[in-house]
This record gives structure tokens, C-alpha cells and sequence, in this order.
């Protein structure tokens, strides 16, 4: 469509960050320039409505995934939850540690941010080896909620991510 022409024409690469070799796609670029801002903001809403009735919580992925993740929450007229790196919230959390390439992370959601049997959607800016959404989807199922589908503005579809993702996951762009 048009607005994911404009959206996609809006986002800038940056070859070499944050290390050697990585072609970084920026989408705080999007939220200079006025067009495509509304087409951002348009599809989103769209994208919100098409799963009215279908999900009980939103939960996004620090920190670009919190830029999206409120406005999704707010459309459905749900409630939206963070989940954010080790030490960062307050209050009773479930951790999950988990492996990466070189060493670990760690992320953390609060415990009372979703029930029992909830069905859930995990937003992010991005998909690339669709390992921060594995992770997130591991974390949630210690709080005993489903998560029923995983959405990203931006899916690097060469790396082949999705097919790690135990849920379903939607993207806006390819790249
Ligand atoms: P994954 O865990 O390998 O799928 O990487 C996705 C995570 O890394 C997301 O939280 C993204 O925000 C971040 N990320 C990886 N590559 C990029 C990029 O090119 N632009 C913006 N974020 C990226």
C-alpha cells in the first residue's frame, strides 16, 4: 500500500552500527517527518483493530517496543505491560535468563502484568534472529498467559527469525 511505501521510504540504514558488518534500520526516523508518521500511526491502528476481541494484554519489548506497544493497548482499550531488562522494575518480577551468542541476558515482567489463561501479543520494532521475542514469549509463560501472536514494524527476513518464535508473528515490512 501507500502507507507502507511511505513508511518504508522513511526508515534509515546505517551500515556498520552498532558493530562491523550490521546494517541497523532506524525507525526513529520515521517520527521526523510528519507523512510518514501518520502512515506509521494509521497502519498501526489499523493493524490493532483487525484483533479486536482476540487479546487481553499487550505487552512490549524495551525499549523501541515501547513506542508501539501503548498505542496497540489503547486502540483495543486493553491494558499495556512492559517487559524491560534485569533491575529496571519495581515491585514482584519473573526473570528469565537466557543464552545469547556471547554471554547472557536477562529480562523481567511484573508478575501481576497479565493472568492465568490471558491471551497476550508481543510488540517490538524489529525481528532479527527472533531471539529477544523468543525470550519475551519463554518469560510470559511463567505469568500463564498465551501469547497468541508477536507483531514488529520491521522483519530482517533473510535471517529467517519466525521459525525460532514459538507464536505466530506478523511484520509490517520486510526487509
Ligand atoms: P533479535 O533478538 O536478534 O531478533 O533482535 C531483535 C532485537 O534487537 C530487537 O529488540 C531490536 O530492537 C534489536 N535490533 C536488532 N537489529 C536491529 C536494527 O537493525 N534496528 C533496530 N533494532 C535492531
Amino acid at each position: 500500500s501507500e502507507e507502507l511505501k511511505l513508511l518504508k521510504d522513511h526508515i534509515e540504514s546505517f551500515p556498520d552500527f552498532p558493530s562491523p558488518g550490521i546494517l541497523f534500520r532506524d525507525i526513529f526516523s520515521v517520527f521526523r517527518n510528519q507523512s510518514a508518521s501518520q502512515a506509521l500511526h494509521s497502519l498501526l491502528k489499523s493493524y490493532a483493530l483487525s484483533l479486536k476481541g482476540q487479546i487481553d494484554v499487550v505487552f512490549a519489548i524495551e525499549s523501541r517496543g515501547f513506542l508501539f506497544g501503548p498505542y496497540i493497548g489503547q486502540v483495543l482499550g486493553i491494558p499495556f505491560v512492559p517487559i524491560r531488562k534485569k533491575g529496571k522494575l519495581p515491585g514482584v518480577v519473573e526473570r528469565l535468563e537466557y543464552g545469547l551468542e556471547y554471554g547472557t541476558d536477562c529480562i523481567e515482567v511484573q508478575e501481576d502484568g497479565g493472568k492465568v489463561g490471558q491471551k497476550a501479543l508481543i510488540v517490538d520494532d524489529l525481528i532479527a534472529t527472533g531471539g529477544s521475542l523468543t525470550a519475551s514469549c519463554q518469560l510470559l509463560k511463567t505469568l500463564g498467559v498465551e501469547v497468541v501472536e508477536c507483531f514488529v514494524i520491521m522483519e530482517l527476513a533473510d535471517l529467517n527469525g519466525r521459525q525460532k518464535v514459538p507464536s505466530k508473528v506478523v511484520s509490517l515490512l520486510q526487509f
